[in-house]
C-alpha cells in the first residue's frame, strides 16, 4: 500500500492571505462584524442556539425577500444549489418550462432544466435588452409551461430584469414563476410577494455581504402547492424541500428532524450580514447600492467610457459593466488594478469576454471610498493598456 511517509511540507508553512479589494461580481468583503462571527465554536445543528438561529435567519430572509412564505430557508451550498433546488423541485421530467435568456445564467438555468428531464423553451434576447411582456406572453401562449424561470440581475452583462407585470402574466397562463436573485437581493429593490414570485434563490456572498455556502431561497404558497402534487420525487434529496422545509421547521409546529449537517460558522455569517440589513433597513440599503453606481457611471462618463447597457432601467446597481473601447486588452487592466491596488475587477463571462469590464459595488463595497479606488485603478490600467499598445 503506498502511504506517504512525511506530511505535506506545503501545510506545515504558516497560512498566509492578503486582503484584496472585491469589486468583481461577487464575491464581496465582508463586514468586521460578519467576519468576528466566523470565528465563533461550532455548535451542533440540532443544538438550540443553532434552532433559533435558523428561525432568525428565515425572518431576516423573508426581510430581503419582501414575502410572507413560510417555506423560506438557506440551502447549504453555493448560489447554483438554489438555482437546482428551485428547478429540481418545481419541474417534473418532461414539463416544459420557459427560460428567458439574457446571458449566462439563463444558459445555466436551461443546462440544469435539460438535466432534470424538463422540456425547455427559450427566449433570447440580445445581452443588453430584458424581456418585454409581449414577448413572454407570445411564449406562454404557445407553449404552455408550468414554469418561467427568468434572471432578475444577470451578473455577465449587468443587465436588470424589470419584474412588475410579469408574475401576474405567468399566473394568467397557470404557470409558477422562478427568479433568481443571487446578484440583486439586498442591492436592488425586490418584492417577492408583490410582484408575484412563486419560488427565487440568491446567494449569501454578494449583496448580503457575507461569505458564499449559502443560498437563500423561498417558494410562495403556489409554489408549495406543487411540490406536494408531484408525481415523482425531486431529482435530489438535499435540495428536497420538502424535507429541507422541516428541518427548519417552515410547515408549522412539526419537530425539526436532521436532514443534513448545516455548516453553523457560515450561518452566523449570513445571521449577521442580515442583522446589519435589517439595521441600516432595506431601503437605505438599496439607495446605497444605487448611489454607488451612480457615482461610478459618472466617472466612467468623465473619462470617456460607456457602459455596456445603455438603457438607464435596465442598468443594475450591483454590477456595472464598462465597454471596452477597440484594441484595449482588458487582461492588463485587471492585472494591474490587482497587483497595483489589491483590487478585484473582472473581465466579461460567456458572451461578454473580451467586450466588457465588469465592476461590483456589493454590500460594503457599495461605498463612494470603494469607487473613487476602483477609477484610481481603471485609470492606471487604461493607462498601462495604452502604453503597451506602443
Ligand atoms: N446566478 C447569477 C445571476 C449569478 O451571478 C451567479 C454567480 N455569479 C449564480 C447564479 C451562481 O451562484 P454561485 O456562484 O454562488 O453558485
Amino acid at each position: 500500500l503506498a502511504v506517504h511517509k512525511t506530511p505535506p511540507s506545503e501545510l506545515l508553512a504558516k497560512l498566509r492571505l492578503p486582503v484584496k479589494t472585491l469589486t468583481g461580481p461577487g464575491p464581496t468583503n465582508c463586514s468586521k462584524r460578519v467576519l468576528q462571527a466566523l470565528q465563533n465554536q461550532v455548535l451542533g445543528n440540532l443544538h438550540a442556539e443553532i434552532c433559533q438561529l435558523l428561525d432568525e435567519i428565515k425572518a431576516g430572509l423573508q426581510y430581503v425577500f419582501q414575502t410572507k412564505n413560510r417555506l423560506t430557508l438557506a440551502i447549504s451550498a453555493s448560489g447554483h444549489s438554489g438555482m437546482e433546488a428551485c428547478l429540481g423541485n418545481l419541474l417534473e421530467p418532461g414539463e416544459t418550462v420557459v427560460i428567458v435568456k439574457c446571458g449566462i445564467w439563463g444558459e445555466r438555468a436551461n443546462d440544469i432544466a435539460h438535466r432534470i428531464g424538463a422540456c425547455v423553451e427559450l427566449i433570447e434576447t440580445d445581452h443588453d435588452q430584458a424581456v418585454t411582456l409581449e414577448q413572454l406572453e407570445t411564449s406562454l401562449k404557445l407553449h404552455r409551461p408550468v414554469a418561467v424561470f427568468i434572471v432578475h440581475a444577470e451578473s455577465s452583462t449587468g443587465l436588470k430584469q424589470p419584474l412588475e407585470g410579469i408574475g401576474d402574466l405567468v399566473h394568467k397562463y397557470n404557470a409558477l414563476l422562478i427568479v433568481d436573485t443571487v446578484a440583486s437581493l439586498g442591492g436592488e429593490p425586490f418584492f417577492m410577494d408583490s410582484w408575484g414570485v412563486d419560488a427565487t434563490f440568491s446567494c449569501s456572498q454578494k449583496a448580503l455581504g457575507a461569505p458564499s455556502g449559502l443560498s437563500p431561497v423561498s417558494f410562495s404558497p403556489r409554489a408549495e402547492e406543487k411540490l406536494f402534487r408531484r408525481k415523482t420525487k425531486p431529482f435530489s434529496f438535499y435540495w428536497d424541500m420538502t424535507v429541507l422545509g422541516v428541518y427548519w421547521k417552515c410547515f408549522g409546529n412539526e419537530e425539526r428532524v436532521y436532514h443534513h449537517t448545516v455548516s453553523a460558522t457560515l450561518l452566523y455569517g449570513l445571521r449577521e450580514a442580515l442583522a446589519e440589513i435589517a439595521e441600516e433597513g432595506l431601503p437605505s440599503s438599496w439607495l446605497r447600492h444605487a448611489a454607488a453606481a451612480a457615482r461610478l457611471r459618472d466617472g466612467l462618463k468623465l473619462r470617456g467610457l460607456r457602459c455596456y447597457v445603455k438603457i438607464p432601467r435596465y442598468q443594475l446597481s450591483t454590477i456595472t459593466s464598462i465597454e471596452l473601447p477597440p484594441g484595449v486588452d482588458e487582461k492588463i487592466i485587471v492585472r494591474r488594478a490587482m497587483d497595483r491596488y489589491k483590487v478585484d475587477i473582472s473581465p466579461g463571462l460567456g458572451p461578454t469576454k473580451g467586450k466588457i469590464l465588469r465592476v461590483g459595488l456589493l454590500g460594503s463595497n457599495a461605498a463612494s471610498k470603494t469607487v473613487d479606488l476602483v477609477l484610481r485603478a481603471l485609470d492606471d490600467g487604461f493607462k498601462q493598456a495604452s502604453r503597451s499598445k506602443l
